[in-house]
């Protein structure tokens, strides 16, 4: 296994109801490492370059109002393997479907408003980080 980074943001339904500690645990408990993180107000502009992929799924309107509805916590995790170890701690896209003790499922009010976003690989991984964070911002 290789220590690997990932991008995480904390959406809009968990920055509103204060949960960002509680998720913070989560990721510290699973042997990831918090290496940059910043709280900030994403811009329409944003929110529909960074879910581009989804243009043309149905619910891709709805999805960038969600996450501009709020602030987001911003957040570079590092630790071996860990982009499938966040995926692991956050749980199923729909919180329905989501496992015992995962973000989602203690955590998550809908599939949309579910809390968490990880990266899916190490390719979207190291786009996304760099679309949110400068190198200098990383401290490992
Ligand atoms: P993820 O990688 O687990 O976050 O899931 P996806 O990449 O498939 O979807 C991106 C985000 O779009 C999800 O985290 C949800 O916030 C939202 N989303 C996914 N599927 C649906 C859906 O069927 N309806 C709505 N309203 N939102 C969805």
């Amino acid at each position: 296994m290789a220590v690997e980074r990932t991008l995480s943001i904390i959406k809009p339904d968990a920055t509103r109801r204060n949960l960002t500690g509680k998720i913070n645990a989560k990721f510290e408990d699973g042997g990831l490492r918090i290496v940059a993180q910043k709280r900030v107000q994403l811009s329409q502009a944003q929110a529909e370059q960074f879910y581009g992929v989804h243009r043309e799924r149905p619910f891709f309107n709805d999805l960038v109002s969600f996450m501009i509805s709020g602030p987001v916590v911003l957040q570079v995790l590092e630790g071996e393997n860990a982009i499938a170890r966040n995926r692991e701690i956050m749980g199923a896209t729909n919180p329905a479907n989501a496992a015992e003790g995962t973000i989602r499922k203690e955590f998550a009010e809908s599939i949309e408003a579910n809390s968490v976003h990880g990266s899916d690989a190490p390719e979207t991984a190291a786009q996304e980080i760099a679309f949110f964070f400068a190198g200098i911002e990383l401290v490992g």
